[in-house]
């Protein structure tokens, strides 16, 4: 029986925050610990913690609270890991608090709490690292930080400037992620169109040859390994138009994951956007010409202080234009210690509400057009989960990211489990998912 120290986690906030988690699981998992899934069975428990708005931080300060009072032994880190003074009042037991990416202070409390027992039949840890995503799809992690400067963010003042990996660092992850079964490589960080700046695009060695770190070389080098490859938090860059080339080609999805946050320049100025200053519709449609299967997912802020109705409404017309497939929407909401609180023109909650609304509803609109093109043809999917009672299997097209996009569904899917990619008819579409049958390739 296995003596080795349970350790519970807690994994709040947004991927980035995950890939922190998985980095800390993975060595703890070597140095001999391992995991409980509930508080009962932890001999301590971490809450990784999100810090981005005031909502999360409360929700964060909130996972804490439940952690010490269902288990006692508590240490935090991630981005409200920042801010250890509101959490050590809020929380007076919390037995350690380290900020995003530090691994080895949390890997240190953990061990003064528990110290750790050598085992070596529980030691094991799968080269490609522990993962809290299914096995058939991963995050890769490019960069931290960001050198962008949003006035209405402050992850910069909490994980720094960019610092972008070396390029081979990505790609034997990458590899090793293939090699153990994943299906779909998901690109991650605050900008990934910026990758390697900060590094004057150094380059490395992979498998005895140079490769640069450079946005265009990462999407061409990822797109040899042999699984799906997901652009996300993307910016309009013109140095971006060459990746569309490889959408082109079926080296890499067709899917780019780009915060617009808004269209009037304007606001966009207000909120010191990066590539503010781009043509972008002129930029999606000739995109488009090139790749007309580009799906391009966004988020925007309505209610940003300043923002007119007319600037709304430039907005809704721009969604409509630039036939954002995929849209999340926020109403904008203060951060202490963001720049964007020293902007006048607070718009007033109702407004933000019905904005909100209307930018909703223009986005469905578009969603429901663009899903009903896909109907009639033949695609591949990926198939996540599978609903025994209806005989159905949950998958993603590339049109799809996981979690924050729609589905495929499949009806009569005998057979089909999750991490299957097979081929499959679409028969019908809705607001945001499309159906299908499963069909012979092309
Ligand atoms: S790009 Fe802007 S919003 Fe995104 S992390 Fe950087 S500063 Fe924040």
């Amino acid at each position: 029986m296995s003596t080795a120290p349970k350790i519970g986690l807690v994994s709040l906030g947004c991927p980035k925050a995950l890939v922190d988690s998985e980095r800390i699981l993975t060595t703890l998992r070597a140095q001999g610990y391992s995991f409980s899934p509930d508080y009962a069975g932890a001999d301590m428990v971490i809450v990784n913690t999100c810090g981005f708005i005031d909502s999360a931080k409360a929700e964060s300060l909130d996972a804490i609270g439940e952690a010490i009072s269902e288990n006692g032994k508590v240490i935090v880190t991630g981005c409200l890991g920042v801010e250890e003074e509101l959490i050590r009042k809020t929380h007076p037991k919390v037995l350690a608090v380290s900020g995003p990416h530090q691994y080895e202070q949390v890997v240190e409390a953990v061990h003064a709490t528990i110290p750790p027992v050598h085992d070596p039949f529980v030691d094991l840890v799968p080269p490609e690292g522990l993962k809290l995503t299914p096995k058939h799809y991963s995050y890769l992690k490019i960069s931290e930080g960001c050198s962008n400067r949003c006035s209405f963010c402050i992850i910069p003042s909490i994980r720094g400037d960019l610092v972008s990996r070396p390029m081979a660092s990505v790609l034997y992850e990458a590899e090793r992620l293939v090699k153990a079964g994943t299906k779909e490589l998901l690109v991650i960080s605050q900008d990934t169109s910026a990758y390697g700046q900060d590094i004057k695009y150094a380059t490395s060695k992979f498998r005895g040859r140079d490769v640069r770190a450079k946005f265009y070389d990462m999407c061409a080098e990822l797109g040899e390994l042999g699984a799906w490859v997901r652009l996300h938090y993307v910016y309009p860059y013109p140095h971006v138009d060459a990746a569309i080339d490889l959408m082109a080609d079926n080296k890499i999805l067709p899917y780019l994951d780009i915060p617009f946050q808004h269209a009037s320049r304007t606001v966009l100025k207000a909120m010191r956007r990066p590539a503010n200053q781009e043509k972008t519709l002129d930029r999606i449609k000739s995109w488009r010409k090139t790749c007309p299967d580009l799906a391009i997912r966004s988020t925007f802020i309505v209610g940003f202080p300043g923002e007119t109705e007319a600037d709304f409404e430039l907005l809704l017309d721009w969604i409509g234009e630039a036939e954002i497939d995929r849209a999340g929407c926020f109403e904008y909401e203060p951060v202490a210690g963001a720049k964007a609180n020293d902007i006048d023109g607070a718009i007033p909650d109702e407004v933000k509400h019905e904005r909100f609304e209307r930018l909703m509803q223009r986005a469905q609109e578009v969603s429901v057009k663009r899903l009903a093109q896909k109907v009639g043809r033949t695609i591949d999917v990926l198939v996540d989960d599978f609903d025994v009672t209806e005989n159905q299997a949950i998958a993603r097209s590339k049109w799809d990211a996981p979690d924050v996009d729609g589905n495929v569904i499949i009806d009569n899917a005998d057979g089909v489990k999750p991490g299957d990619m097979v081929t499959v008819k679409v028969h019908d579409s809705d607001a945001y998912d499309l159906f299908a049958t499963q069909t012979a390739p092309d």
